[in-house]
């Protein structure tokens, strides 16, 4: 019997995983990519002797990497290490530095002289959080909805006592387990990660402080996390998968509920069976398929993630008295947080993160100097169209940093690069320059993400941040298994599940 075969729009993490599960399945995979290189937003920045990951710095819930290895049978495509600690929290004014352990001992001492009974407060968000997780996570995170009425059935199934934190923000429910303001800033930093802030980012979401803090950590790869990409792609090719670089898909050609083929931005026709969009899947539907319901101004009204200004830069020297994770938050954080996005706080002192590349894989840079990133979650473009500061605010950060850490970090700079919102929305197609793709909020989960199989063209599937679970490299990997499974369904690909 012929292959069939697959047209993967997109080499992100997304796209790379579901072309492995693709053909371990004995699907034929191409895949096609606006930019000269694979990755999407997990990607690498060479310049002047340095190396950066120009996105993603670390992930968590390994096992998902696991179950994608054990799943297609291949070797592991890369090594990954724990990081301890997890990251460290500077608040201005504050001159205690805190050191985020994932020992509670550790953690505990960190707080006990703000927080009284901290480990025990601790200990009981973690058990709740916990338990919701595992509640959860088969039920609602690693499963496919085919209707409202499924989605609601599972929802159901999820027991009763979890319902109060489906009500509240994760500011809500941080304020309930700590009292100190530290404590409850600290932790509710992961809203961050999702790309929103703990005052919009529901309460649900604080079984983040679980996998974290508990069940499985922060890891990094070693040699830099495009070693995820270089692996993936590497074992790709070994299978036959073709990948075409600086071909964008622009166009579709219809037929009755199909997609017939989809045109490249020379007018060249991709035909295949079935097409795996790993390109935004609100954009992609809006902008290529010219659906009404992501036209510009629906697209506008949605909840959108923040938008990263990033900073890249080669230092002459060693920062040794940081970790590889640092958070520099100031001391107005709920007029801070939200204002923010909305683009309503003045840049002159923003709150951003540092990650000291070169730490864990000194291959970043050369000897005796620093590969340094800084992210500083903004306003993506509907809030803040013009980055023409961006300089400016940048200089304001490192500035901030030199004073806070004691290094002259202007003296010590060999290669610098900023990218706006500008930059990531043009790289990579990302909707007015937002980071993680579309929110997180109740009526943007589940059922109600963008969904996975096309309502329309029934051969078109899509997989990534803006579709079912959501964002972050675990949920890219969780999304290639999702979308892969329903397009196995759908061609009664029985073998498989
Ligand atoms: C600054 C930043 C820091 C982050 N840090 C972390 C982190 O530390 N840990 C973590 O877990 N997550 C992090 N994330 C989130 C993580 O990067 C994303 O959730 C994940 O990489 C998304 O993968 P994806 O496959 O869904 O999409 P993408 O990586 O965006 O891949 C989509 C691909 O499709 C291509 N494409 C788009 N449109 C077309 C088209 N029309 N034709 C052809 N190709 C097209 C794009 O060029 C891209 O390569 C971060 C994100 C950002 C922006």
């Amino acid at each position: 019997m012929k292959q069939k075969e697959v047209l993967i729009v997109g080499t992100g993490l997304a796209g790379l995983a579901s072309a492995l599960r693709l053909t371990a399945a004995g699907y034929s995979v191409t895949m096609v990519e606006k930019n000269n290189q694979p990755g999407g937003r997990l990607n690498l920045l060479e310049k002047d002797g340095f190396k950066f990951d120009l996105g993603p710095t670390f992930f968590s819930m390994s096992y998902e990497f696991d179950e994608l290895v054990k799943s297609t049978g291949i070797e592991y495509p890369f090594d990954f290490i724990e990081l301890d600690p997890l990251f460290t929290v500077n608040i201005d004014g504050n001159p205690k530095n805190y050191t985020i352990y994932k020992d509670i001992e550790k953690l505990a001492s960190q707080f006990e002289k703000i927080e009284p009974n901290f480990r025990g407060k601790m200990e009981h968000h973690l058990k709740k959080t916990g338990t919701l997780y595992h509640d959860t996570e088969d039920k609602i995170v690693h499963h496919n909805f085919n209707s409202f009425a499924e989605y609601a059935g599972q929802l159901v199934r999820v027991p009763l006592k979890h319902s109060p934190l489906l009500l509240k923000t994760m500011w809500q429910e941080l304020c309930g387990s700590f009292e100190s303001k530290e404590a409850r800033m600290i932790f509710s930093l992961v809203g961050f990660f999702l790309g929103a802030t703990p005052f919009d980012t529901p309460a649900v979401y604080s079984l983040l402080n679980y996998i974290e803090l508990k069940h499985d950590g922060y890891h990094n790869v070693r040699g830099g996390m495009y070693e995820i990409v270089n692996g993936l792609v590497k074992i790709l090719q070994q299978k036959g998968v073709k990948i075409h670089y600086s071909t964008e898909i622009v166009q579709a050609e219809t037929q009755d509920k199909k997609i017939n083929a989809l045109i490249d931005q020379f007018g060249n026709q991709w035909k295949a069976d079935y097409y795996i969009i790993n390109s935004d899947a609100a954009w992609f539907r809006g902008k290529v398929f010219n659906r009404k319901k992501y036209n510009e101004k629906r697209l506008d009204k949605m909840k959108w993630t923040m938008a990263p200004l990033t900073i890249y830069l080669g230092l002459n020297g060693k920062l040794d008295k940081l970790q590889h994770h640092n958070y520099f938050l100031g001391n107005n954080f709920d007029q801070y947080a939200k204002g923010v996005f909305k683009n309503k706080v003045s840049f002159e002192k923003p709150y951003y993160y540092v990650n000291v590349q070169s730490k864990n894989n000194p291959e970043y840079a050369p000897e005796g100097k620093e590969s340094l990133f800084i992210l500083c979650p903004s306003p993506d473009l509907r809030f803040k169209p013009d980055w023409s500061d961006s300089e400016e605010i940048a200089q304001n950060i490192i500035d901030d940093l030199s004073t806070r850490t004691g290094y002259p970090i202007n003296e010590m700079i060999i290669s610098k690069t900023v990218l706006t919102p500008v930059h990531w929305g043009k790289m990579f197609n990302l909707y007015k320059g937002n980071g993680l793709g579309l929110a997180h909020d109740m009526n943007q989960i589940g059922w109600f993400r963008p969904h996975n199989q096309d309502e329309k063209f029934k051969n078109v599937f899509y997989t990534g941040a803006s579709t079912i679970p959501g964002t972050g490299l675990p949920m890219a990997v969780i999304s290639s298994k999702l979308t892969t499974e329903k397009l196995f369904k759908y061609d009664g690909n029985l073998q498989t599940k």
